[in-house]
């Protein structure tokens, strides 16, 4: 079964809203998700070419047998000999590193499709233009195959992960939907009788 590489993303997010998204196929938009989007066709519809000394591929789709994973790269770009993906995203920064995950999950399939390693990536934010580096060392490398992982086991069972409130809620578009701090009540409750 071939993992998307979102996936991996929004279960480091949640892994709730991973099996919400995933599994029982819902998703609602909120301001930051159509920003998201409305972002991401622009980046997919600016082709490819020379950028002075760099080499871009813009939507290029990538995959990995050996991690069984797929998904499209916002740009994969070659300068000095060296080729990195640079994954867009809205917003000033990450606060969760479940962004770095989805860029090194990109360089897990681009080291296999080009035969050599792969070392570092960016992050680039729209609201601040700023690129931000992420290396892929071996703590995130095992970071993002343990979610591999996690992530296939939740596409092959369906089992629904708990919602647990916490910061990352305030700008989920399925809050609404999940209700965490509800969810998490009633959790305690079915518990404690
Ligand atoms: S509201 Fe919170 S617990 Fe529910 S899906 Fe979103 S991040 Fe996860």
């Amino acid at each position: 079964m071939d993992i998307p590489i979102a996936a991996l993303n929004q279960f480091s997010y949640c892994p709730h809203r991973c099996w919400r998204m995933f599994c029982a196929g819902e998703f609602v938009d909120n301001q930051y998700t159509v920003e998201g989007t409305s972002l991401h066709e622009r980046v997919h519809t600016l082709g490819e070419g020379m950028r002075e000394e760099t080499w871009q591929v813009r939507a290029i789709w990538l995959r990995s047998d050996r991690y069984q994973l797929v998904g499209k790269a916002d740009l994969v770009e070659t300068s000095d000999g060296q080729t990195y993906p640079v994954e867009y995203k809205r917003g000033r920064r990450g606060e969760f590193g479940n962004d770095a995950l989805q860029v090194c999950a990109q360089a897990l399939c681009l080291e296999e499709m080009l035969g050599r390693s792969v070392s570092q990536g960016y992050l680039y934010y729209a609201q601040s233009h700023q690129r931000q580096l992420v290396e892929f060392s071996a703590a995130l490398r095992e970071e993002t195959i343990a979610a591999i992982a996690s992530v296939r086991q939740l596409l092959l069972t369906g089992l629904m992960p708990p919602a647990i409130y916490g910061p990352r809620c305030r700008g989920c578009s399925l809050r609404e939907q999940c209700l965490p701090r509800a969810a998490g009540q009633l959790q305690r409750y079915q518990e404690a009788v």
